[in-house]
């Protein structure tokens, strides 16, 4: 694992300081003084979420509230990489605290009850308020009951050690709390659950040990795999391990992955532990090498790629599957339009690669075979297939075909005598093939086009298209 400089300073003195702190007994959050972490978290937040940290800092202080800097950016802060999402708790009233400080920085406070959770949401920036909780799981798989509690056992109900660290920002000299052990395991690299129970209790665990695993370089601990690799095998047998959550909350999960900077390595160790097997029959490792998880498709993502779309890696995921394995995967993680037809849009589109495979395939063919479905699965596929004819007509149709409509509009067809109704959007849309095919060019190319059309009789409503 690489620290930064930050991190490297004070690596040697944050485990004589758990040391010597972890005597205490488990149970009690165990505190671990860091210098300067204002410094620290400055050089790894940059403008509005500085702001934020800096007055809650401030009211923190002179209010004496107990707020914390929790879970992941107390990680990032730790090992140096960028803070991507400010979470505070508090031990108090989260919903209360928001409208506090939006008081002094302005914004809008959107509450949760059911979760004492509040985010305030400034023009660029969404800051996430918790009132500290402890929860308690009523059946594995279930939304867990709420109520609240103390840091220590908001912490001790997180995913992973790394994720349970809370920074006090009230105390002048705040020191890291740290009960489950996670500065140790962010220094020894591992991802580490808290209890035996954990993968049972949420089994989305199972996608976030992938991610995290793979986004921070580290691995997985050795029990915690384990434990993980139990949880795969002895999932309920009727429902399979992910069978009692919700569609709504894997998709999250799995969208979470497709937003990181390199989805695959996550997807690919998601497979190869047979966590997505778990999600659907056919999300087994060996078929998912024709998809998203494609050597093909990682190297076209290669070192800055600029079209990185999240829904790409659905496409991927997809792309060997039937019509009917696609309809099971809509349902079960009852997808959003714009994911459902991501996912029936690429298998349609493997479906019909024959037919964009045909040579000398005229340009308008190929617009009418891609024009109606999603450009992320046509993006997908154009990198997934391996016949290189299809790659260059999906390209083709990206990059110049996409975008070509005729220079005259349908006032224009009016004036040249085209009757009002449904026949000027079918002679656009010839006009749109010739163009596409290289028959006309100019707008006088057009307007030629359209007369000689009208003097064919086609243009009259009594007399649409007959003989065409
Ligand atoms: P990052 O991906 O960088 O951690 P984040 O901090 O925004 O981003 P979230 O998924 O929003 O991550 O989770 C916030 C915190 O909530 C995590 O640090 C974790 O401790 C806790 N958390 C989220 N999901 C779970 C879960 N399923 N079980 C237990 N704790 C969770």
């Amino acid at each position: 694992m690489q620290l930064g400089p930050w991190s490297q300073g004070r690596r040697a003195a944050m485990l004589y300081y758990r040391r010597e702190v972890r005597q205490e007994g488990p149970g009690t959050p165990q505190q671990r003084h860091i210098d300067d972490f204002e410094t620290a978290i400055a050089s790894s937040l940059g403008g509005g979420g500085l702001a934020v940290f800096q007055t809650l800092r401030r009211l923190a202080l002179k209010n004496s509230w107990r707020v914390y800097l929790v879970g992941g950016p107390v990680r990032d802060v730790l090992l140096d990489v960028a803070i991507k999402d400010l979470d505070f708790g508090v031990e108090g009233d989260a919903p209360v605290l928001a409208h506090q400080l939006a008081e002094s920085l302005g914004g809008r406070v959107v509450t949760h009850a059911r979760f004492m959770t509040a985010t305030l949401i400034m023009p660029d920036l969404r800051v996430d308020l918790v009132t500290a909780r402890r929860e308690v799981y009523p059946r594995p798989g279930d939304l867990p009951r709420v109520f609240p509690g103390s840091v220590a056992e908001d912490l001790s109900r997180r995913d992973f050690s790394i994720n349970a660290l809370a920074l006090p920002l009230w105390e002048i000299a705040p020191q890291v709390l740290d009960p489950e052990g996670g500065l140790a395991d962010l220094d020894a690299g591992v991802v580490r659950v808290l209890h035996e129970r954990s993968f049972r209790d949420d089994p989305t665990r199972l996608l976030r040990a992938a991610r995290y695993e793979q986004r921070l370089g580290f691995e997985l601990e050795g029990q915690t795999r384990r434990w993980l690799a139990d949880a795969v095998a002895k999932g309920p047998r009727s429902k399979g391990l992910l069978g009692r959550v919700s569609g709504d909350r894997i998709r999250h999960e799995l969208e979470r992955i497709f937003e990181e900077k390199q989805p695959l390595p996550a997807l690919r160790r998601a497979a190869r532990l047979g966590v997505l097997a778990a999600i659907h029959p056919a999300w087994q490792e060996d078929m998912l090498t024709a998809g998203a998880l494609s050597d093909a498709f990682r190297e076209s993502f290669r070192d800055g790629a600029t079209d990185h779309d999240s829904l790409m890696y659905l496409a991927g995921l997809v792309y060997h599957f039937s019509p009917a394995q696609g309809d099971t995967l809509i349902r079960r993680l009852n997808m959003p339009r714009a994911w459902s037809e991501v996912v029936r849009d690429t298998i349609h589109l493997r479906g019909i690669e024959s037919r964009l495979a045909k040579e000398a395939l005229p340009p308008s063919h190929t617009y009418s075979l891609l024009q109606s479905l999603s450009p992320a699965a046509v993006r997908a596929v154009a990198k997934i297939t391996s016949s290189q004819r299809v790659s260059e007509a999906m390209n083709l149709f990206l990059d110049r075909l996409s975008g070509i409509t005729p220079r005259l509009r349908g006032s224009d067809l009016i004036s040249l005598g085209v009757a009002v109704g449904p026949m000027v959007s079918q002679i656009l849309e010839r006009l749109r093939d010739c163009r596409l095919d290289g028959q006309v060019d100019t707008g006088e190319d057009e307007r030629r086009w359209v007369l000689e059309y009208l003097q064919a009789g086609k243009g009259s409503e009594d007399n649409p298209e007959k003989g065409d």
